[in-house]
């Protein structure tokens, strides 16, 4: 699927993929027509929800040389401050459950607790958090709480831990319960050589845009997908244990606290009446979230 996107162009550029990906897409009333090999695309047409949305041009696209024509109106009296645009042809492709699954990036669990302990930018209002630069890592030396629910349930703790590369938070999202909530896109047909392995013929794809992380709205395609092995270990200890709650939620361990020597200890809950009755509420609800982890096929959107 090859589909064409404008996006204003900040101040010093896209920082990083990440930054394009997460741009709102914008057709400038500067562009009068926008023609790809000989036949006209309707942008100003393309809102949703009070958003500009994307041209899809995989039928316009042909094998050599594809030519894209851009009128703009330069006579008007756009002020001397105009903005600047990108546009961009992305290319999409598709991945399975199984292949996220496979291809999902695993740092050992030293790297992923130094990721922990140096994800450390203090956000605003986190003025008390005391900040030392030791070998070039950032390096809190107070505690920071983690929490293990899942963000979608907020009462059953994550499976699989994953974040975005780009994620700043520590608390991390269960990756099945994401992936099972994603949208499935409409009218959204596969093109391509080849549909992914284990693509079953007119099973659901999921909308390109939504692969958002459910914690900061950053991207999390599935390239970015990361596991926590610390929290991975954390949570297998704490199942050992049976400290975890169950599918339907309550009971369990929420949150736990990270030292900054790398040890964890279980977060007393201090308020333990309320979160008793939130559990109680989200309990025996174990797959009430349109959870389908039999989702087959996913949409990725790749760069070029
Ligand atoms: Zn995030």
């Amino acid at each position: 699927l090859y589909r064409l996107r404008c996006c204003s162009y900040p101040e010093g550029g896209f920082a990083s993929e990440n930054a394009w990906i997460t741009a709102d897409t914008v057709w400038p009333p500067e562009i009068t027509s926008i023609e790809f090999n000989g036949e006209m695309l309707e942008t100003r047409k393309k809102l949703h929800h009070g958003k500009y949305l994307p041209v899809n041009v995989t039928d316009l696209l042909r094998e050599g040389t594809n030519v894209l024509t851009i009128g703009m109106d330069t006579n008007s009296k756009r002020p001397a401050t105009a903005k600047r645009y990108t546009i961009a042809l992305e290319v999409l492709g598709a991945q399975t459950h199984q292949s996220i699954l496979e291809n999902l990036l695993r740092p050992t669990l030293p790297e992923s607790r130094d990721a922990i302990l140096s994800r450390a930018t203090p956000s605003k209002g986190d003025k008390d958090e005391d900040v030392e630069m030791t070998d070039d890592l950032t390096i809190t030396s107070t505690s920071q709480t983690i929490s293990l629910l899942d963000p979608y349930t907020a009462s059953r703790p994550v499976a699989l831990p994953v974040r975005g590369k780009a994620c700043l938070h520590r608390d991390p999202f269960d990756l099945d319960t994401f992936l099972g909530q994603l949208a499935p896109a409409q009218n959204l047909r596969l093109h391509g050589p080849a549909p992914p392995p284990g693509f079953v013929e007119g099973s659901s794809v999921t909308h390109p845009d939504a692969w958002r992380c459910p914690r900061c709205r950053g991207d999390v395609r599935p390239q970015t997908l990361v596991v926590d092995a610390f929290l991975l270990d954390v949570l297998a200890r704490l199942k050992t244990e049976g400290k975890l709650g169950g599918d339907g939620g309550g009971g369990g361990v929420r949150a736990i606290v990270v030292n900054p020597d790398g040890s964890w200890a279980v977060k007393d809950e201090l308020a333990g009446g309320g979160g008793g009755d939130r559990a109680g509420a989200n309990a025996g609800g174990g797959g009430g979230f349109g959870v389908n982890p039999k989702k087959k096929v996913i949409e990725v959107i790749e760069l070029d």
